[in-house]
């Protein structure tokens, strides 16, 4: 069966947006046509399509570039406001959990997700207990199996315990490629075998990138709150040793060149960052996660220094360890309302074609055009006067996508 869905606007991401635009389905989400108002005909289709009109916009499914779909079972485990240092006190401290409490929490995020018009995810893993419930194959994912150790003489050990949880997530059918946490837990020897595993198999990067403020601080100066923090766990950064730059520079330098490198917060990311970052490669991207921002720093990254430098930028939930819903709808509600000048057409390009682009997801994904099957997305609630996201705007899925 075909479907026609029709809308205030249609935002094929790919084109301008096009008044009252028709979108023709088929039964499996592949699209047949998006079409101007007049040049819909139902008679140039196999079969005559039922047209359904909404009042929105229509949009492509969006891509959730940064998740931990694996710490779903934190939701309101965290407190708000406790900045980086004492976040990550908390999720090390309420991490653990029955099997059954976080297989129940993983496939209600996942439900979650998909009723939010998601379609695409990156997640972080740090064990396999999301194998299970992305084996059913509801939504594509991109794992990223996060390595961590900040020993050097450890750097072997734990870098092969990656290798061996990848292998695990080959059965899931989805891809998968080995990255750092983040800078401030990593070893340099750590880093070289991610380069090294990196460049051998033209794997996409990731990795968490000034988050927070005492991050430059510990960089430069082996001071500051975040040190002191991880400096109490034990003796572990008791021969840590600070290189007297930014944590970006720090930890991008260990990076391929060539390799996409999808840069996760920049919360504290100034321009020299990121004048710095595009000098070292061409393939940097840039992810928000305004709301789990909010949720731990009560800070929001400059976007404005970002669109004005030309970054490609993408957009995360973050976990529920750090959010009260994984919805990319809602990381844009934030950021418009915090950043109102920002086009709604930019918004949903960083919602749905600059992560299909990152994740290589660009055939089927990203843009509203012929032959894709991209998730079809209706947006209620738009100001159409100002072309803007409104506070009780919501997204729901037309139709099937995968
Ligand atoms: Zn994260």
């Amino acid at each position: 069966m075909l479907h026609a869905f029709t809308a205030d606007y249609v935002f094929p991401v790919s084109s301008p947006p096009i008044k009252n635009g028709v979108v023709v389905v088929d039964d499996k989400g592949e699209i047949l046509g998006v079409l101007e108002p007049g040049k819909y005909k139902p008679g140039d289709f196999s079969e005559s399509p039922r047209l359904e009109t909404f009042s929105g916009i229509i949009c492509p499914g969006f891509i959730n570039a940064h998740c931990h779909l694996e710490l779903s079972h934190m939701k309101g485990k965290v407190q708000t406001g406790k900045t980086l240092p004492g976040f990550i006190g908390d999720v090390v401290k309420n991490r653990e959990a029955g099997k059954n409490v976080i297989d129940a929490a993983i496939a209600k995020a996942e439900d979650n997700m998909i009723a939010n018009g998601i379609v695409g995810v990156g997640d972080i893993c740090n064990t396999d207990e999301t194998v299970n419930q992305k084996k059913k194959g509801r939504l594509r994912y991109h794992n990223f199996i996060e390595v961590f150790d900040i020993i050097p003489e450890k750097a072997d050990t734990e870098f092969e315990k990656g290798i061996a949880l990848l292998e695990k997530f080959k059965a899931t059918g989805s891809s998968s490629s080995i990255v750092p946490h983040a800078p401030y837990t990593v070893s340099a020897k750590l880093l070289k075998r991610i380069y090294e595993h990196a460049y051998t198999h033209d794997s996409i990067l990731t990795i968490h990138n000034q988050e927070t403020e005492s991050e430059n601080e510990m960089f430069r100066n082996k001071s500051g709150a975040l040190f002191e923090k991880l400096f109490s766990f034990g003796e572990l950064y008791k021969n840590w040793k600070p290189t007297g730059y930014s944590s970006l520079s720090s930890t991008l330098s260990h990076f391929p060149r060539c390799n996409k490198a999808l840069l996760v917060h920049n919360t504290f990311s100034t321009l020299e960052d990121i004048n710095w970052a595009h000098l070292y490669s061409s393939v940097v991207y840039w992810c928000f996660c305004p709301n789990a921002n909010l949720y731990i720093e009560n800070k929001l990254p400059d976007f404005q220094t970002f669109i004005d430098s030309g970054c490609k930028i993408l957009i995360g939930t973050d976990s529920y360890a750090s959010n009260h819903s994984l919805s990319v709808l809602e990381e844009l509600k934030t950021i418009s309302f915090h950043a109102p000048k920002i086009p709604l057409e930019s918004l949903l390009c960083w919602a749905t074609f600059n992560g299909a682009d990152f994740f290589g997801w660009k055939k089927e994904l990203g843009t509203l055009e012929k032959g894709k099957r991209p998730g079809i997305n209706l947006v209620t609630d738009i100001n159409l006067e100002t072309f803007s996201l409104t506070k009780t705007s919501e997204v729901r899925a037309l139709g099937p996508h995968i």
